[in-house]
């Protein structure tokens, strides 16, 4: 049984004027201990975050492959960890798109986040074009195929299926869509690494709100939601939370 994860990705938001916001949030992840939540800040703001969040797990949004170097303004897992973060993000499709990150980029992040022992979040998704050409299902594979990292386990990495068509846009692909990518990652996850793809998160992102969060958090294969503007406040994530815990009774 896959305990669903809602895990907010507040991008290039937040003061320590919004930490309210975390604490709010906290509160609600204590109360819905059917569900696991995490919220993944600026790295300006995972300190003031952690000191602020009891149990609610934080974390980064990227990290830099190497332990230590000369790499002006980047950040490595070793810091994160020392600043308060448990988990990070890895190649999400913004980075993706305004980085030039590549699968190969994310591999080597999501290993070195977890020699650091820190949980990892690894994004796949295809672009409209991709989508539009039929193309998904082969480019998330290939995706999957080039960024899963060695050892992966569900101890320690969840997948999130993020078409970049849907970041942002206030769109979402239909559930039977939603259902076939996932089970497509679930497949491709069986091949690479056996049974044990079983208990692998596959978390769905794009466009997920309170009014649409319910039916997609009950879509076969989909372990939880990887969210954007929507985690921004407590007032539009505590109900998606809130909808997460309800498909999780009913499972
Ligand atoms: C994201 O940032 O991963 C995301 C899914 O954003 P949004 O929910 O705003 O589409």
């Amino acid at each position: 049984m896959r305990r669903k994860l809602v895990a907010g990705n507040w991008k290039m938001h937040g003061l320590r004027a919004q930490l309210n916001e975390v604490e709010a949030i906290a509160t609600s992840a204590a109360a819905n201990p059917l569900v696991e939540v995490a919220l993944c800040v600026p790295f300006t703001l995972i300190a003031p975050a952690a000191a602020v969040a009891g149990t609610l797990p934080i974390g980064a949004q990227d990290v830099h492959e190497a332990e230590s170097g000369a790499h002006t303004g980047c950040v490595s897992a070793a810091m994160l960890r020392e600043a308060g973060a448990t988990l990070t993000i890895v190649g999400h499709s913004e980075r993706r798109a305004d980085q030039h990150e590549t699968s190969h980029d994310a591999w080597a992040k999501a290993a070195a986040a977890h020699r650091a022992g820190l949980k990892v979040i690894l994004c796949c998704g295809e672009t409209e074009a991709e989508h539009n050409a039929g193309r998904a299902e082969r480019i998330v594979q290939s995706q999957i195929e080039k960024s899963l990292p060695d050892g992966a386990s569900p101890d320690w990495l969840t997948l999130a299926y993020e078409p970049r068509w849907a970041i942002g846009t206030g769109r979402t692909p239909s559930l039977d869509q939603i259902e076939s990518m996932h089970a497509i990652a679930r497949a491709k996850l069986r091949m690479m690494i056996g049974e044990a793809a079983d208990g692998i998160r596959i978390l769905y992102g794009g466009s997920v709100t309170a009014a649409n969060a319910e039916p997609i958090l009950s879509v076969e294969n989909v372990d939880g939601a990887l969210v954007g503007g929507a985690s921004l406040t407590a007032a539009r994530f505590v109900p998606i939370i809130e909808a997460a815990a309800m498909a999780s009774a009913r499972n």
